[in-house]
């Protein structure tokens, strides 16, 4: 349909799809594991130093004189004096030895997009729909009447798509949880000095590398990702209408429009929530969140007789594990469970409508979730790999080579770029050498084996020695034969 191509490829709606809001302030908490180190730090203050002007003893056990006063003397308070200067010297170091570990962007620039090279997008459009501040168990599981929250989407689970629980990272604020779904990486640290408010650094997104996006949200949320894209629709309501659409309502429209059966489809949330209604640390109900995805390109439901969990093993960012059991009143066991961390959404989407990874992004592609040829997969992982690596390389050396152009220190670039291509020479003659070792055993071993068999010809044939050894060996086999 002509008409429909035209129409944009993305769609991000936020929709709850509990009737049930909790509205929620953004506020920097010290409580992100950022902090911790520094805190921690901060703890061993020096020692207070020793009181005078109590007795001593001594060797001979006499009490030394007393002093005349009991007030510091002179030296005692140039000594303290010290020692205040000594210590707001030692924690403003420490303190912004902190802000320069933790607080720096890990955002790299200069990168190339990664196309993955799929014989077809397995989506033409997709939509996006993050509710706010859903957890994972108080969606999957029943309310106190026994009834599922999210009927529509259990329908999806069983009928037709995949699901798991998508883990975030704290600090888990809204920001940070959209910008991990949609640019597929961590937020930058150093937006802490900006309240989370601006991005303080452009970013790759989903968004960025589609056709066209439309996005309708939360004020605090649109404006990051569509501001200064051009080829975004965007629009926000006011917080009171922030649950005025749910997943189904959007599906049956999508749907009705199209006809084509091109559309894919992802549910999660930013974040969770904790039983009071606060949010923002790293307790499993606050970072634990659902994935539902379904539609072109997604598998259908796998149907599992026994507990089987995929899990690469690998974290990036948090250790949390995959394997906490499915709990029985989420009534899913039979349903294979594919859970990601909350910046793997990010080339999920991507993949779906056949776009290169976000640049900046750190996910890895949840393949479970994908409905692709053997071939296509393989195209999908190493499109994200390269992507990755390409960050990889640019962090490394590179971008410090940049940096050194940049303030015109020639001289240091200069020997910089010469020790890369030293390095990168070195890693070459590694993969052309690594195995000379057993090559040069086999080939050798292999010209060895052949000169005997040749030499042996040689002297069978045309000498009479080896002839009459075997004749000898044959006529009298005793006098060969090995006694043992
Ligand atoms: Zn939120």
């Amino acid at each position: 349909m002509p008409t429909s191509q035209r129409v944009s490829r993305e769609i991000q709606i936020r929709a709850p799809p509990t009737p049930r809001r909790v509205r929620v302030v953004l506020s920097v908490r010290q409580s992100n594991d950022a902090f911790a180190p520094a805190l921690r730090l901060q703890n061993p203050d020096p020692p207070p130093p020793p009181r005078l002007g109590r007795p001593l003893p001594t060797m001979a056990g006499r009490p030394r004189p007393q002093p005349q006063q009991l007030s510091p003397s002179a030296s005692t308070r140039g000594r303290e004096r010290w020692l205040v200067v000594l210590g707001v010297a030692l924690h403003a170091v420490y303190m912004l030895s902190i802000f320069d570990i933790y607080f720096k962007s890990p955002i790299v620039h200069g990168m190339a997009p990664v196309p993955p090279r799929l014989s077809a997008p397995p989506a033409k459009r997709l939509v996006l729909l993050v509710a706010d501040g859903l957890r994972a168990d108080k969606f999957y599981e029943p309310d106190g009447r026994g009834r599922y929250r999210a009927p529509f989407l259990r329908g999806v689970i069983q009928e037709k798509g995949r699901w798991g629980v998508s883990h975030a990272r704290p600090p888990t604020e809204s920001r940070p949880g959209h910008v991990s779904i949609i640019a597929g990486f961590y937020e930058d640290p150093s937006a802490v000095t900006k309240g989370w408010k601006a991005n303080p650094v452009e970013f790759d997104s989903v968004f960025n590398q589609s056709r066209h996006t439309i996005s309708f949200g939360s004020p605090d949320i649109v404006p990051i990702f569509c501001s200064s894209l051009p080829h975004s629709t965007w629009g926000t309501y006011p917080h009171e209408y922030e649950d005025f659409a749910t997943a189904e309502s959007v599906y049956n429209l999508m749907e009705s429009y199209f006809k084509d059966n091109q559309t894919a489809y992802v549910f999660t949330a930013d974040h969770g929530m904790s039983d009071k209604g606060s949010h923002g640390d790293g307790h499993p109900s606050n970072t634990d969140t659902p994935l539902v995805v379904w539609g072109a390109g997604v598998r259908s439901p796998k149907f599992l007789t026994y507990t089987e969990k995929p899990d690469d093993g690998f974290r990036f960012v948090d250790d949390h594990k995959h394997d906490t059991p499915t709990p029985q009143d989420w009534a899913l066991e039979g349903f294979e469970r594919v859970d990601v961390n909350q910046a793997d959404i990010a080339p999920l989407m991507s993949t779906l409508v056949g776009l290169p990874c976000p640049m900046n992004s750190v996910g890895s592609l949840p393949t479970h979730y994908l409905k692709l040829s053997k071939a296509d997969e393989v195209e999908a992982v190493l499109a994200n790999s390269k992507q990755i690596l390409n960050q990889f390389l640019r962090k490394s050396v590179l971008n410090q080579i940049e940096d050194l152009i940049s303030a015109k220190d020639y001289e240091t670039a200069l020997k910089h770029s010469e020790e890369l291509r030293r390095m990168a020479l070195a890693g070459l003659h590694y993969f052309q050498t690594y195995d000379w070792f057993m090559l040069m055993t086999t080939i050798t071993l292999g010209y060895v084996g052949w000169m005997v068999n040749l030499i042996l010809h040689v002297l069978q044939s045309y000498t009479s020695l080896p002839v009459n050894l075997q004749k000898k060996a044959q006529l009298h086999p005793k006098n060969t034969s090995m006694k043992v």
